[in-house]
């Protein structure tokens, strides 16, 4: 079991929240992408990439783009379990992150990062360099990204996501508006709320 793992559950309490634990830390097949939609204190999108056994991640207010002009901060955060890439409900009030979440993409990635003799270099290795580039091939998302470590303003955490140049690129697109649902589920934000939110509902009204 990763020791990575061990900020991402000291702040939780799973017997409150359905978010998994990371007991099982299985490993194998693709490696996994996934970005959850998630309505906290704060509307963000979790990007997350698998390696070394856990999700690599980063919070990005705005989402990403698939503009290659467009840079977007994405605030790194703590590892996640693999199984969180399956994740779709509701955090209950009072707990860390509590809100909403919805997996907004998902599929697999290929990293782009080769070394002088054109060997692979590996993800976390990337991330220590503060460069990562990867090939996303998602629902909505396809293409390389780069995940750029910016220290914005100073803070450590602070990178920028950035669409890479290529035949995925597109000014005009803009899924985060133009798709907003599940690609789990099909479900809004609101539906998963209703759906699996407290009583079955999240206190709101919904028509
Ligand atoms: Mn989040």
């Amino acid at each position: 079991m990763s020791d990575s793992l061990e900020r991402y559950r000291s702040k939780r309490d799973f017997r409150k929240t359905d978010e998994p634990s990371g007991s099982d830390g299985s490993e194998g097949g693709d490696r996994r992408f996934v970005i959850q939609k998630h309505d906290a204190s704060t509307l963000h999108y979790d990007v997350r990439i698998e390696a070394d056994g856990v999700l690599k991640s980063w919070a990005v207010p705005k989402g990403p783009s698939t503009d290659p002009r467009e840079k977007r901060l994405a605030v790194r955060t703590e590892d996640h379990p693999l199984e969180y890439a399956g994740f779709e409900g509701v955090i209950p009030e009072g707990e860390y992150g509590a809100g909403t979440v919805l997996v907004w993409d998902a599929g697999t990635y290929e990293n782009l990062r080769r070394d002088d003799d054109g060997n692979e270099i590996p993800i976390t290795d990337s991330i220590d360099q503060g460069q990562v580039e990867i090939r996303l091939d998602g629902e909505k998302l396809r293409g390389g990204y780069a995940l750029v470590h910016a220290k914005l303003g100073g803070d450590e955490e602070n990178w920028l996501l950035v669409k890479m140049d290529d035949d995925e690129a597109d000014a005009r697109r803009n899924p985060v508006s133009t798709e907003p649902a599940s690609v789990l589920t099909g479900r809004s934000l609101e539906e998963v709320a209703d759906d699996e939110g407290p009583d079955g509902g999240d206190g709101k009204e919904h028509d």
